[in-house]
C-alpha cells in the first residue's frame, strides 16, 4: 500500500490584512481605520497576555456559568435512530445563549483600552441584551442601536436592556431592523472613536472584529473536544451548528479546523422558499460582495443591491455572513446547508417534546440537521449540535405560527 502524505495543514487566517483568503479585510471610511489599527493593536497585546486570558476564563466560569454542558440527547438520538447526538449547551450560559461570550471579552478590552463607553447593534435583542449585561457589569455606560420595527416586536428584550442602564436608541431609517441598526451604529462610531467601543455582535464588520469574536467564542470547541476526549473518548464524527453571522458556529468549528477527520456542518435560514427575498440563506445562495466593512457572500441582487431577507429566526435574518465561513465554503473544510421556517418549527418541537430542552428558533433549524445527519450515521458515530440558545424568547413566536398569524418579521 502506497502511503498517504499526510493533508497540507491550513493557512493561518485571517493574514495581517485581516484576509481570510480573498475575504474580510477592512471596507471603511478613513476615519475608522485609525480606530481599527488601535483595536487590533490591543487585542493583539491581550490575546498574548495571560493575565487578560485568565481574567476572561475567570469570568466566563464564576458569571456566565461555563463550561456548558456537553450533554447525552437521548431520546433524539433513539428518534434519529443512527448516531449519538450530543448537544453543547450554549443554551445553559448566563442570559441564555452563546452571544454572552463575545460581549464579556470585548467588555474586558474595553476596560484594557480604557474606553469611556461601548455601543452595540441589535436585532431581535439578544446582543443587545449580552451588550448590556456586559455594560452593567464593568461599569461601562451603553447605548444599543435597534430598529424601530425591532423596538415594537421585541418588548421584553428592550425592557431588559433598560432595566440594566442600557440606553436603547430607535433606528428610523431603511428598513428599521438590524441592518440598519449596524449602518448608524458604524456612523456613530465614526464620530465618537475616541472615547467609544463597538461591540459588534457577530463573526463580522471590518477587521479585527471577525477574527476576534471568532477567537471569544472559541471556548465553545475548545471545551467541546475536552469534554469529547473525556466523555467517549474520542473527537465526535460530525458537528453542527446554526449560522447567522456564523459566530457560534465560527467558535464552534475553529478548534476543529486542523481536525480533518470531524465532518463540520453549518445550517443557514432556508426562510419561507427559496426565492429571493424569502429566506436569509448566504452562503448557499449569495455571492461575494460587500457589506458592513467586510468582503464575503452577501445576498444580492444583480445590480449589487443588498437583498432583503426572511427567517422565522430573527437571529439568523441577516443578508450577510462572517468573512471566515466564506473561507471555508470556497476550500470545503465546511459544508453548508439550509433548513426553511417549516423544518425549523418541527425541530423546535422535537427537542422540546423529547428532550424537555426549549431551543432558541435559531438553534431548532441545526437540531433538524443533527437529526437528518444522525439518521444516516452507524450507532457508533457521534454528531455535536452547538446548541446556540434557549427558546423563552420565541415562544410568543412559536405561538402565533401555531395559531395560523403571520410571522412578526
Ligand atoms: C444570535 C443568535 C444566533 C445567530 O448568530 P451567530 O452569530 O450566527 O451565532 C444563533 N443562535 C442564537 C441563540 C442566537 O441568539
Amino acid at each position: 500500500m502506497p502511503t498517504l502524505s499526510p493533508p497540507a495543514k491550513p493557512a493561518v487566517v485571517p493574514d495581517l490584512r485581516g484576509r481570510f483568503g480573498p475575504y474580510g479585510g477592512r471596507f471603511v471610511p478613513e476615519t475608522l481605520m485609525f480606530a481599527l489599527e488601535e483595536l487590533t493593536q490591543a487585542y493583539a497585546e491581550a490575546s498574548q497576555d495571560p493575565a487578560f486570558q485568565a481574567e476572561f476564563r475567570r469570568i466566563l466560569n464564576e458569571y456566565v456559568g461555563r463550561p456548558s454542558r456537553l450533554y447525552f440527547a437521548e431520546r433524539l438520538t433513539k428518534e434519529a435512530g443512527g448516531a449519538r447526538i450530543y448537544l453543547k449547551r450554549e443554551d445553559l450560559n448566563h442570559t441564555g445563549a452563546h452571544k454572552i461570550n463575545n460581549a464579556i471579552g470585548q467588555g474586558l478590552l474595553t476596560k484594557r483600552m480604557k474606553k469611556k463607553r461601548v455601543i452595540a447593534e441589535t436585532g431581535a435583542g439578544q446582543h443587545g441584551v449580552a451588550s448590556a449585561t456586559a455594560a452593567a457589569l464593568f461599569d461601562l455606560p451603553c447605548r444599543v442601536y435597534m430598529g424601530s420595527e425591532d423596538i415594537r416586536r421585541q418588548e421584553l428584550n428592550v425592557f431588559k436592556m433598560r432595566a440594566m442602564g442600557t440606553e436603547v436608541f430607535p433606528v428610523e431609517s431603511g428598513s428599521k431592523t438590524l441592518r440598519d441598526a449596524v449602518n448608524e451604529a458604524m456612523r456613530e462610531w465614526m464620530a465618537s472613536v475616541e472615547t467609544t467601543h463597538y461591540i459588534i455582535g457577530s463573526a463580522i464588520g471590518p477587521h479585527p472584529f471577525p477574527m476576534m469574536v471568532r477567537d471569544f467564542q472559541a471556548v465553545i470547541g475548545q471545551e467541546t473536544k475536552e469534554q469529547s476526549v473525556e466523555q467517549f473518548g474520542r473527537l465526535p464524527d460530525v458537528v453542527v451548528a446554526c449560522v447567522g453571522g456564523g459566530s457560534n458556529a465560527a467558535g464552534m468549528f475553529y478548534p476543529f479546523v486542523n481536525d480533518t477527520g470531524v465532518e463540520l456542518v453549518g445550517v443557514e435560514a432556508g426562510g419561507r422558499t427559496n426565492v429571493y427575498g424569502e429566506h436569509a440563506a448566504t452562503i448557499s445562495n449569495g455571492k461575494p460582495g460587500v457589506l458592513h466593512g467586510s468582503f464575503s457572500y452577501v445576498l444580492q441582487d444583480d445590480d449589487g443591491q443588498t437583498a432583503p431577507v426572511h427567517s422565522i429566526s430573527a437571529g439568523l435574518d441577516y443578508p450577510g455572513v462572517g468573512p471566515e465561513h466564506s473561507y471555508w465554503k470556497d476550500n470545503g473544510r465546511v459544508r453548508y446547508t439550509s433548513i426553511n421556517d417549516a423544518e425549523a418549527m418541527e425541530g423546535f418541537r422535537v427537542s422540546s417534546r423529547l428532550e424537555g430542552i426549549l431551543p432558541a428558533l435559531e438553534t431548532a433549524h441545526a437540531v433538524v440537521e443533527t437529526m437528518r445527519i444522525a439518521a444516516k450515521r452507524p450507532k457508533t458515530d457521534v454528531v455535536v449540535l452547538c446548541f446556540s440558545g434557549r427558546g423563552d424568547k420565541d415562544c410568543a413566536e412559536v405561538a402565533r405560527l401555531e395559531a395560523g398569524l403571520p410571522a412578526s418579521h
